[in-house]
């Protein structure tokens, strides 16, 4: 019973994605055949997985494989798998649409960048649509397991794809790319009709997938007789790959480059990563894991959807579940890898893993080892770590502020830049480098350092030679909350609070200050009213005349901007004005008050104080019209 095909279009999204591919000049092409393999292999773990509960889908056939042909003459490669196969809606939403916000996200940096920015395509690994960068026509022949029509889906990228019913089909996939002419001119191209060409990039790529990769002998003649075997309908084949999972190899016997090529495969990242874990744990809970730091930031790492750890779970090299998130903590979800143990039962199921002891164990080991490796990174390889925390820093916030019992070590892997230079220190460094009696580390909230630099908060510690941290990260508001202390080291948020730079000496000259002008003091006060809860001298200031500090325990910034979000009430900011008890305007202030008590220009004053405070913390004024006639009428004055 076969239909007339229907012809479908992609969604907008495919069509330009895969304008994008039809017209790449990305070097690394290659990638189409890792990424087809992928997906096979994919396809023949999830049979497996299936099969456990319900042998029948895997009954009878040939041994679980993945085949590839070529035929050089008609430049088409053909790869099929066994696996579990697609449904007709299944294809129609596989390979119609794209399904995932990660690949959106990815085709917006693509529109930024241009669409020759090969690293991105590297980066992110387009899957079944990087194809189209080799192939002109693709069809895709698909029976799921269990069932028994199949679906014959076919395009050329152009908009539309077909789809069929057929009957016939074996369970599993058949992918048939027919390749482009070899481009012109460029003698160096690499020809994916060549079978000596797959072969190598089957060996670079996809090694150690644990199914077997089987070409046809009579594809390869030059292969030794030694390594050709029978294969599925009783075809002489060649094994191409050796499936031999890396993890599974002990440390010393691994090179460098086997590590990467295994990272690639996993993370479909074509950079390198910048760390490898890789321990077993013998006794009791017998495992092995495999973990890699990526040397980028995936585009959807702060999506909605993407809070959970990356890590694959295998039980004795049978292969469980992509992404297993009781593996590391969602704080560590930039983290890629393979976790296989050798004592949880083949067929747990979600239920089974949260509350699994085993499971706990790892969970903390794992995280103990990414930890002690970022910590040995930050240490000897400070160039590496940088690039690191520019990419993840944050994450590992996440954790610092959820995980009380991680707090100070995950402090220790902070680096914050300082308001003294700008560099990036760690809070060892910056003790390690301040005078030995100063018991405070100073940090400043601000929207980046060159404003917090400026900031008058500053002034003071500045002037002593001191320094503070930047705290310009919007988590880092939650940081400051969570991390109220580091190695007996008070954390002091400088724009909040009373500052208390002066010793004794200083308290008291200021407290003699604040009776001397109470009037005036109060008469601001008045004047500011619903703007400010009090006013009063500081000694956080050098230079500037006011600044407008919080109380301790005010919310920050970010916090108030999430209530308003979320519809929730902002408590009242309840904001003090200091005033600079060494500037000559505090003087002026008295000599005006003890004029006239009740002069209007009192009130004036506390408006341009007040409105010269808050430009100075980069926020917008109450009344601008308001304060810029008051600095009109002032030049006016001047002017006279
Ligand atoms: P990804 O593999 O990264 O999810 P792809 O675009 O490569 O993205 O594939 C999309 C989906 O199509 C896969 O997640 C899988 O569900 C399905 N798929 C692709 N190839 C196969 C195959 N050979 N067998 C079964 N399903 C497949």
């Amino acid at each position: 019973m076969t239909q007339r095909p229907e012809t479908h279009v992609f969604q907008a999204e495919v069509k330009e994605l895969l304008g994008l591919m039809i017209h790449s000049l990305y070097s690394h092409k290659e990638i189409f055949l890792r990424e087809l393999i992928s997906n096979a292999s994919d396809a023949l773990d999830k049979l497996r997985f299936e099969a456990l509960t319900k042998p029948e889908l895997a009954a009878g056939g040939d041994e679980l494989c993945i085949r590839l042909d070529v035929d050089p003459a008609t430049r088409r490669v053909v790869i099929v798998d066994n696996g579990i196969g697609m449904t007709r809606e299944e294809v129609v939403e596989n390979l119609g649409t794209i399904a995932r916000s990660g690949t959106r996200r990815f085709l917006e940096a693509l529109r930024e960048k241009g669409s020759q920015s090969p690293e991105l395509i590297g980066q992110f690994g387009v899957g079944f649509y990087s194809s189209f960068m080799v192939a002109e026509q693709i069809v895709v022949e698909t029976r799921k397991a269990g069932t028994d029509g199949g679906v014959r889906w076919s395009s050329r990228g152009d908009g539309e794809f077909t789809l069929e019913e057929t009957s016939g089909l074996e369970r599993g996939t058949r992918i048939t790319l027919d390749l482009k002419p070899l481009p012109q001119g460029e003698d160096d191209a690499q020809d994916f009709a060549d079978a000596q060409v797959l072969r190598e990039l089957v060996a670079k790529y996809s090694d150690f997938v644990e199914w077997p990769i089987l070409m046809p002998s009579e594809r390869l003649p030059d292969e030794r007789v030694l390594r050709r075997r029978p294969g599925p309908g009783g075809v002489e084949v060649v094994e191409l790959n050796s499936k031999k999972p890396l993890w599974s190899r002990s440390k010393e016997e691994i090179k460098p480059e086997e590590y990467a090529q295994f990272y690639h495969h996993l993370a479909h990242d074509f950079a390198d990563p910048l760390e490898t874990v890789h321990f077993r744990n013998e006794g009791s809970n017998e495992y092995t894991a495999l973990l890699y730091v990526p040397g980028a930031r995936p585009f959807d790492l702060f999506e909605p959807g993407r809070d959970k750890a990356q890590v694959a779970l295998y039980v004795r090299r049978v292969f469980v579940m992509g992404e297993c998130e009781e593996l590391l903590p969602p704080w560590l979800r930039f983290v890629r890898g393979v976790v296989d143990s050798s004592d949880l039962p083949l067929n747990v199921s979600r239920e089974i893993l949260q509350q699994n002891r085993t499971l706990v164990q790892i969970r903390k080991r794992c995280t103990t080892k990414v930890l002690d490796a970022l910590g040995a990174m930050r240490d000897n390889r400070r160039a590496d770590y940088e690039k690191f925390w520019a990419a993840f820093g944050t994450v590992l916030k996440e954790g610092l502020v959820m995980e009380r019992e991680r707090t100070e070590e995950l402090a220790g892997l902070c680096l914050f830049p300082t308001t003294k230079d700008g560099a990036l220190v760690t809070l060892d460094e910056l003790i390690a480098r301040a005078p030995k009696d100063e018991d405070t580390l100073y940090t400043i909230l601000g929207s980046d350092l060159e404003t917090v630099r400026r900031s008058p908060h500053l002034e003071a510690l500045a002037a002593k030679g001191g320094e503070a941290l930047c705290f310009s990260d919007p988590i880092d508001e939650w940081v400051r909350d969570a991390l109220r202390e580091y190695k007996g080291k008070k954390l002091v948020a400088l724009e909040r609070g009373e500052a208390d730079f002066g010793g004794a000496a200083e308290k008291e000259q200021r407290e003699t200050m604040e009776r001397d002008y109470r009037g005036v003091l109060e008469r601001i006060e008045q004047g500011l009213t619903g703007s400010v809860e009090r006013v009063r001298f500081s000694t956080r200031l050098k230079d500037s005349p006011a600044v407008l500090v919080d109380s301790a325990d005010a919310p920050g910034p970010h916090y108030e901007r999430m209530l308003r979000q979320t519809g929730r009430p902002v408590p009242p900011r309840k904001r003090v004005l200091e005033l600079n008890a060494d500037h000559p305007l505090t003087s002026k202030l008295k000599s005006l008050f003890e004029a006239d008590a009740q002069s209007t220009k009192l009130k004036d004053w506390a408006d341009l104080l007040y409105g010269q405070a808050l430009l100075a913390e980069g926020s917008p004024l109450p009344d601008a019209p308001r304060f810029s006639k008051l600095v009109s009428d002032l030049m006016l004055a001047t002017a006279k």
